[in-house]
C-alpha cells in the first residue's frame, strides 16, 4: 500500500506520489542561528527524521535539504547586544546546532545551505520577480505585491479579502498593500549588507528558502516542511514568490507541518524564554529517550514536555533493549528447545501481524504513535519467545523484525541495554576510565561511588573500560 500523507495545502490525506518516480525531494526550514537550539527544534527535526527514514525504508531515494538562516533581524539584534560581528555569532551557533544534532543520530541532510553563501541566487530571483512585475522597489527595499496573486492564502486557507477584513495590520507607507512582504531590505552601514541593484541591503526572510530549495532540488519539491508556525506567512509567501518566478504550479506537492513541543501547554520558543536547550536536556537524559518520547506522539499533534514522560521513555527503552538482548543471547547460546511446528507457526504469524500493523501505522501519515503500539506488542512477543525457547528460526525472525522496525524509528543505537545513559553519566565513565588507565584507583573508586548514587552500576571489561550493567 502507498503512504498516505496529510497535505496542509489540501487539508486531506493523499497518496504519496513524488514528481519523479522513486525520487523524493524534501526541504525543511532550518534554524535561525542566534542562540542554542531548544528541544522544540529537536522535536521537529526528529519528526522529519522518522518521515525520511520511513521513505527510505520504502525504497525512495531521498534528497534532503535543511537551510541555515545565518543572517536576519534576530541575529543582528543579538550581535548588537554581545558586541559581536553578526556573521561570526551565527557561525558560532551554527556549529552548536550541528553539535547538538549529532547526539540524536539524525539522518544527515544532503545539503545545509547558508543564506550568506547564496546572495547572488537570491538577488537574481528578486530581480526576476521585479522584471515580471510581481515585485516593486521603494527606497532600496523590494516588496512582493500580493495583490497580483489570485490564490494568495491557499496554504493557510484564507483569502486576501478575509485577511484584510479580519486583521489589524500595521500600515507601512512604503507598501502598496499591508500583506506585501520584503524580498530585499535596505541596510545601513553599521549592519551586514551586500551590494545589489537596489543598493546595499540584505534579503527578507522568506526569499532565502525559495532560492535555496530550488537551487538544490529544482523548481518543484515533493515535500516541504517545518513546524505549524511557518504555515503563515513564511510558507504562504514562499509559494507565491516561487510560483511567480518559475511559472510552475505547485511549487510543493506535499506540505507537511509538525505540531509544537509545548511546555505547560505553551509553545516552547526562544522569544517566550520558556525553552530548554538541547544541551541542558542531554545532561540529564539520553538522546534516544527523547527520540522515543517524541515518536510516542503523531508528528502533527502537540507534545507537552515533561520530566516524567522522559523517565518513562527511558524505562520503556530499556525494556526494549532487554528483549532484544535476550533474543540475541538466546541465538548465541544454542539453547533451543524443540517445540511443535504448530506452535511455531502461530508465533511466526503473530510476529508478522505485529510487523504489518506497524507498517500500516507508518503508512497512515507516518503515524509513529500507532506503529509504536505494534512495536510494544512485538517486544512482548519477543519475551514470550525467549521464555518458550522455540527453534532458532523463530528466535531469529523475531530478533530481525525488532531490529528492522527499530531501524525505522532510529532506535537501538547503543550496543547494550545499559548504554542508554545521559551525557553526564557518559562523561563520568570516561573520566573513571582515564583514572584507571593512570592507575589512580582512589579517583576511579570515587567516581564509581558517585555513579552508584546516581543509580548507575558498572562492571569493568577485560580491556579496562567500564560497561554499564544497570542504570
Ligand atoms: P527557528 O530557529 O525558530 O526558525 O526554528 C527552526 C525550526 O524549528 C522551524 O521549522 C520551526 O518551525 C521549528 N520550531 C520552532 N519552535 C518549535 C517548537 N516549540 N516545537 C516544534 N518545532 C519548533
Ligand atoms: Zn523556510
Amino acid at each position: 500500500m502507498s503512504i498516505q500523507v496529510y497535505n496542509t495545502l489540501t487539508g486531506r490525506l493523499e497518496p504519496f506520489q513524488p514528481f519523479s518516480g522513486d525520487k523524493a525531494n524534501v526541504y525543511v526550514c532550518g534554524p535561525t542561528v542566534y542562540d542554542y537550539s531548544h528541544i522544540g527544534h529537536a522535536r521537529t527535526y526528529l519528526s522529519f527524521d522518522i518521515i525520511i527514514r520511513y521513505l527510505e525504508y520504502k525504497g525512495y531515494k531521498v534528497t534532503y535539504v535543511v537551510n541555515i538562516t545565518d543572517i536576519d533581524d534576530k541575529i543582528i539584534n543579538r550581535a548588537k547586544e554581545t558586541h559581536e560581528d553578526p556573521l561570526s555569532l551565527s557561525k558560532r551557533f551554527e556549529q552548536a546546532f550541528f553539535e547538538d544534532m549529532k547526539g540524536f543520530h539524525l539522518r544527515p541532510a544532503n545539503f545545509y545551505p547558508r543564506v550568506s553563501d547564496h546572495m547572488q541566487d537570491i538577488i537574481a530571483m528578486v530581480r526576476d520577480l521585479i522584471r515580471k512585475q510581481f515585485a516593486y522597489e521603494v527606497d532600496g527595499d523590494v516588496y512582493f505585491d500580493v495583490t497580483k496573486i489570485r490564490d494568495f492564502g491557499k496554504l493557510s486557507h484564507q483569502s486576501l479579502d478575509q485577511m484584510m477584513a479580519g486583521a489589524r495590520v500595521e500600515i507601512d507607507r512604503k507598501k502598496k498593500s499591508p500583506y506585501d512582504f520584503a524580498l530585499w531590505k535596505h541596510t545601513g552601514e553599521d549592519e551586514p549588507g551586500w551590494e545589489s541593484p537596489w543598493g546595499r541591503g540584505r534579503p527578507g526572510w522568506h526569499i532565502e528558502c525559495s532560492a535555496m530549495s530550488m537551487k538544490y532540488l529544482g523548481p518543484q519539491l515533493d515535500i516541504h516542511g517545518g513546524a505549524k508556525d511557518l504555515v503563515f506567512p513564511h510558507h504562504e509567501n514562499e509559494i507565491v514568490q516561487s510560483e511567480s518566478y518559475t511559472g510552475k504550479k505547485p511549487f510543493v506537492k506535499y506540505w507537511i507541518h509538525t505540531g509544537f513541543l509545548t511546555i505547560n501547554g505553551q509553545k516552547m520558543s526562544k522569544s517566550l524564554g520558556n525553552f530548554i536547550t538541547i544541551r541542558d536536556l542531554l545532561k540529564k537524559h539520553s538522546p534516544e529517550s527523547f527520540r522515543l518520547f517524541v515518536l510516542s506522539t503523531h508528528y502533527r499533534r502537540p507534545v507537552d514536555f515533561s520530566e516524567d514522560g522522559l523517565i518513562q521513555a527511558k524505562a520503556t527503552l530499556e525494556r526494549m533493549y532487554e528483549t532484544r538482548d535476550r533474543l540475541d543471547n538466546l541465538v548465541k547460546s544454542h539453547d533451543y528447545k524443540e517445540s511443535s511446528p504448530k506452535d511455531e507457526e502461530r508465533l511466526l504469524e503473530e510476529v508478522s501481524e505485529a510487523r504489518e500493523k506497524f507498517l500500516m501505522g507508518m503508512d497512515n501519515d507516518f503515524n509513529s504513535a500507532i506503529a509504536l503500539a505494534s512495536f510494544h506488542h512485538l517486544i512482548r512477543l519477543g519475551n514470550k519467545i525467549v521464555d518458550l525457547k522455540p527453534s532458532k528460526k523463530v528466535i531469529e525472525i523475531a530478533l530481525n523484525t525488532i531490529n528492522e522496525l527499530g531501524w525505522v524509528f532510529g532506535l537501538f543505537r547503543q550496543e547494550k541495554k545499559g548504554s542508554v545513559v545521559s551525557n553526564d553519566v557518559k562523561a563520568l565513565i570516561e573520566e573513571r576510565d582515564k583514572a584507571r588507565k593512570r592507575r589512580d584507583w582512589k579517583k576511579a573508586d570515587e567516581i564509581r561511588e558517585r555513579l552508584r548514587k546516581m543509580g548507575v552500576t558498572l562492571r569493568d571489561s577485560p580491556d579496562g573500560t567500564a560497561i554499564v550493567v544497570e542504570s
